[in-house]
């Protein structure tokens, strides 16, 4: 029997017709039915978060914070189930589920705690007997837009740090991963949030992103998705002058440099670029080898490739899961086929999987292309796929060139132990998220997360950065 799931508007479940959630490992498992909203939800979504504003903001902060400690508890007692959830609807396997999972309860602990914090800015007047400070206020109501590849994460770390300072918000989770967005709600209903406060809408993005973006009561948008719709959502909320921050696509780096512990850059290079499918922002999706290593480098990277195992998530040791869809397949193998006319065969990969059990699902082998030039489409271009582009670089200035010769800047990563590199490459390196001897992908909730150039827009998500994209300051000159 299919669970149907409706959108939580005004502290209610509204059911409506659906939409299907199915399993990209197995296409015939249908995950659950979801109430596909209409621009009028988004409307009263966003009125019924108006309505609860005053009373929500004026709640003292720890006590706000009390209540997403009960959303953390409740999220962590189900860890499991929602876990297995996650695998079934995105396709992740099931450690880095639990993982993710795990990270969502630990956001809401995070932002409980600032509940007790909120620190403003206080500083001494230039004048005698005046106090002079400035305290922190909530933004009113929120928009929030998620993807589907950190379907608990990135619901996670928009709505407690949201929720903390004051706000009422509209969600609007990815359609190919609602469940786990959904999980976090319902944890927020049964932990006593009031109604009103959350609120839930499922469906189409175009139809409810312009709702969104056009509802009156809004007053800022926080999206995380592609650089295409970040793109439309910055114009629209623009001419409203809603405070936007946007994160989006990355073409994420990794140099390694010929002093680097080679077995532990093969397996960073090899984790970033093909764990969880590819399809993280922080992937790896260049590998910039300096020339003296390149063939001892290339030549380790495919052995360590050929050995990686993939298949359904839920099965223990299956390393890779499959594509979300058939859409993300078909754009994993256009890529491919460019890849092929640019750089040649793929040294290791380049096909579809099939036969078995593949043929339930989208899985595609983990693919590396060598001898990948600057100007080529798969040296500029976010797939979203397991697909690595090899590069060659004179030396490290050479390198550094290569990382920075495109128009997205999310994060990057070097493999060294050359200290004086490491910091020529913390500055020099135009990405907001920077590795050392660690894979480019594995953020924590607890420092601010963004890119720079086309990747992102506004402040940075997560730790104390999140505050400042979440409220705004009073600022106040007392005379006494
Ligand atoms: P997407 O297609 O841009 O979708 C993201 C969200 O926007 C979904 O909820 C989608 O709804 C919604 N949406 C679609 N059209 C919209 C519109 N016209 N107005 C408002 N919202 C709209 O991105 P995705 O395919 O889910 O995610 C992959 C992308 O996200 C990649 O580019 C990846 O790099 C990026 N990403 C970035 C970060 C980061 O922090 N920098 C993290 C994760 C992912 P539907 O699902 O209904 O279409």
């Amino acid at each position: 029997m299919t669970n149907t799931y409706g959108n939580y508007i005004n502290g209610e479940w509204v059911n409506g017709p659906t939409f299907e959630n199915r399993n990209p490992a197995d296409t015939g498992e249908l995950v659950g039915l979801f109430t596909k909203g209409s621009a009028s939800d988004i409307t009263s979504a966003a009125e019924a978060a108006a309505a609860a504003l005053p009373a929500w903001s004026s709640m003292p902060a720890p006590a706000r914070g009390a209540l997403l400690f009960r959303v953390a508890d409740i999220i962590e007692q189900n860890l499991d189930q929602y876990a297995a959830e996650m695998t079934r609807e995105e396709g992740k396997t099931l450690p880095e589920s639990k993982g993710e999972v795990r990270r969502s309860v630990n956001i809401f602990r995070y932002f409980a705690a600032e509940g007790a914090r909120l620190n403003g800015v206080q500083s001494p007047s230039e004048r005698e007997r005046v106090h002079t400070y400035a305290f922190r206020r909530p933004l009113g109501v929120v928009g929030l837009i998620t993807p589907w590849n950190f379907p608990s994460a990135i619901p996670a770390w928009k709505l407690a740090p949201a929720l903390i300072c004051g706000n009422t918000v509209v969600l609007k989770p990815a359609s190919l991963a609602p469940l786990s967005a959904w999980r976090i709600v319902e944890a927020c209903h049964k932990a006593g949030i009031p109604k009103g406060v959350v609120n839930f809408v499922a469906g189409s993005g175009g139809e409810l992103g312009e709702a969104l973006v056009n509802a009156e009561p809004i007053r800022a948008v926080s999206f995380t998705g592609s650089n295409s719709v970040g793109q439309w959502l910055h114009e629209r909320a623009s001419k409203r002058r809603l405070r936007i921050q946007l994160e989006m696509g990355g073409k994420n780096p990794t140099i390694v440099l010929a002093d680097a512990d080679m077995n532990a850059a093969v397996e960073n290079v090899a984790n970033a670029a093909f764990f969880s499918t590819g399809q993280k922002c922080t992937a790896t999706s260049r590998a910039i080898i300096e020339d003296s290593i390149y063939d001892r480098f290339l030549d380790a990277l495919i052995e360590r490739t050929k050995r990686l195992k993939v298949g359904n998530g839920m099965e223990p040791g299956v390393e890779i899961g499959p594509a979300v869809d058939e859409s993300q397949l078909k754009t994993d193998l256009k890529y491919i086929d460019i890849g092929r006319k640019e750089a040649g065969e793929p040294r290791v990969g380049g096909r579809r999987l099939t036969g078995g059990a593949y043929d339930k699902g989208y899985f595609v082998e983990p693919t590396i292309f060598a001898g990948v030039t600057e100007n080529m489409t798969i040296a500029q271009e976010e797939i979203f796929g397991p697909v690595l582009a090899v590069m060659r670089a004179r030396d490290f200035e050479d390198a550094m060139r290569l990382a920075n010769a495109t128009r997205l800047g999310l994060c990057a990563s070097i493999q060294t132990t050359n200290v004086s590199r490491v910091f020529e490459f913390l500055h020099g390196m135009q990405a907001g998220l920077l590795t050392v001897n660690l894979p480019s992908a594995g953020v924590e909730y607890q420092l601010p997360f963004g890119g720079t150039k086309e990747s992102s827009f506004g402040p940075k998500e997560q730790g104390p950065a999140a505050l400042d994209f979440y409220s705004d300051y009073k600022t106040v000159y007392l005379r006494y």
